[in-house]
C-alpha cells in the first residue's frame, strides 16, 4: 500500500501553520513536509520537515514532489483580497500560476489528492447577499475574487479532463489566535481581539453594520480535513464548496467582546476595504457540503469569543 506523503505549500500563513500541525498529528510528523517562501514559522519549528520553496518555480516544485514521493498537495500560498487590490497584476499572476503549476504536476505525477482553497470573494454585488447559494450569479469585482473564480474553473477542468482529484472549499473570513492573518478584508475580526486585550479599544476599518460570513479556525481545519478524507465519489462539486460557519458585524462582535471586557470601546474609520466587503455575501448556504460529505460547524460567535480571549490571555 502506498504511504501518504503530504506537501503543504504556504505552510507559514494563517491557515498553513494550524493545518500542517493537524496533518502531522494524523499522518506522522515526518510525512508532512511544510514549505513556504518565508522563514519557518516558530510554531512549526521542531515539529517536522521544512523546505524553502517558491511555488512559482515549477521546476523546483516538480523535483521536490518526485524526490519526496509526494502523494497529496495542499496549496495555500496566495495573495489575499486587500493586498491583491494594491497590486492586481501581481495577485493575478501569483494566484493563477501557483495553482496551474500544482495542478499540472499533479496530473503528470498522478498525485492522489490536491487541496486548494477558494473564497467567498468569488461572489459579487449581483449575487444574493443572504444565504448565498452554491450555484448563483458569480461576478467577482476584486482581482482576488476573479483569480479564485478562474481557479475554481481550472480545478473542475483538471478533474473532468484529466481525473485529478482536486478538492476545494470557499472559506469565509477565518479567525485564529495562533498565526496572524495575511492581508484579507476580514482581518478586523482577528485584530479586534488583540486590541481589546492590549488597548481596550479598537478602530475598525469596516462600518458597524457590515455583515460577513466568518469561521473559527478549528472549524476550518476540521472542514478541510473532512473534505480531504471523504470518499472520492462523495465529492460531487469539483469547483469549490460553499462553507458556512457564522455571520456577524463589527458591532455584534464588539458587543460580544464587551461581555468579557466591559471597558472595551470600538470606533469606525472605514477605508478601501469597505468597498470590497460591500460586494461580498453576508451569509452562506452550505447545504451541499452538509449533504455530500456531512459538514457541520461547531463554533458560534459566543463560544468562539470565549475561546479566543481565553487563548490570547495564556
Ligand atoms: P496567508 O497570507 O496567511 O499565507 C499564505 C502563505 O503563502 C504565506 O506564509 C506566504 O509566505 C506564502 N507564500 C506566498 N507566496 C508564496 C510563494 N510564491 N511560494 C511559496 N509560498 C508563498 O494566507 P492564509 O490566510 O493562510 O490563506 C491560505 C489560503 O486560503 C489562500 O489561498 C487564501 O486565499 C485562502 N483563504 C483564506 C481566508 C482567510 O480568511 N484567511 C479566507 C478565504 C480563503
Amino acid at each position: 500500500m502506498k504511504k501518504d506523503k503530504i506537501l503543504v505549500i504556504g505552510a507559514c500563513g494563517q491557515i498553513g501553520v494550524e493545518l500542517t500541525l493537524a496533518l502531522r498529528k494524523m499522518y506522522g510528523d515526518a510525512n508532512v513536509i511544510a514549505s513556504d517562501l518565508r522563514e519557518e514559522h516558530e510554531l512549526l519549528k521542531g515539529s517536522g520537515p521544512y523546505v524553502s520553496l517558491d511555488v512559482m518555480n515549477k521546476e523546483m516544485l516538480h523535483v521536490l514532489v518526485i524526490r519526496h514521493n509526494i502523494t497529496q498537495i495542499y496549496l495555500l500560498a496566495a495573495i489575499l483580497s486587500a493586498t491583491g487590490e494594491k497590486n492586481p497584476l501581481l495577485a493575478w499572476h501569483i494566484n493563477m500560476a501557483s495553482l496551474l503549476n500544482v495542478l499540472d504536476i499533479a496530473k503528470e505525477e498522478n498525485i492522489d489528492k490536491v487541496y486548494w482553497p477558494s473564497s467567498i470573494a468569488v461572489f459579487g454585488p449581483n449575487s444574493p447577499k443572504e444565504e448565498t447559494p452554491q450555484h448563483t450569479i458569480i461576478e467577482p469585482t476584486t482581482i482576488y475574487g476573479i483569480s479564485k473564480f478562474a481557479g475554481e474553473r481550472w480545478c473542475e477542468y483538471y478533474n473532468h479532463r484529466y481525473g485529478v482529484d482536486v478538492r476545494s472549499l470557499r472559506y469565509p473570513g477565518l479567525i485564529s489566535y495562533k498565526s496572524a492573518p495575511g492581508g484579507g478584508t476580514t482581518d478586523y475580526a482577528v485584530e479586534i481581539f488583540h486590541e481589546a486585550l492590549e488597548e481596550k479599544k479598537y478602530t475598525c476599518f469596516l462600518k458597524e453594520d457590515t455583515y460577513l460570513p466568518m469561521m473559527y479556525m478549528p472549524d476550518a481545519i476540521r472542514a478541510t480535513i473532512e473534505l480531504m478524507e471523504a470518499e472520492k465519489d462523495k465529492i460531487k462539486i469539483r469547483s469549490s464548496y460553499n462553507l458556512g460557519g457564522m455571520s456577524f458585524s463589527p458591532k455584534e462582535i464588539s458587543a460580544e467582546i464587551k461581555k468579557h471586557i466591559p471597558e472595551f470601546t470600538i470606533s469606525y474609520e472605514p477605508d478601501y476595504r469597505q468597498q470590497i466587503a460591500d460586494g461580498w455575501p453576508a451569509s452562506m448556504d452550505d447545504s451541499l457540503a452538509r449533504q455530500d460529505w456531512g459538514w457541520k460547524p461547531e463554533f458560534s460567535l459566543e463560544n468562539m469569543t470565549t475561546d479566543m480571549l481565553k487563548n490570547l490571555q495564556k
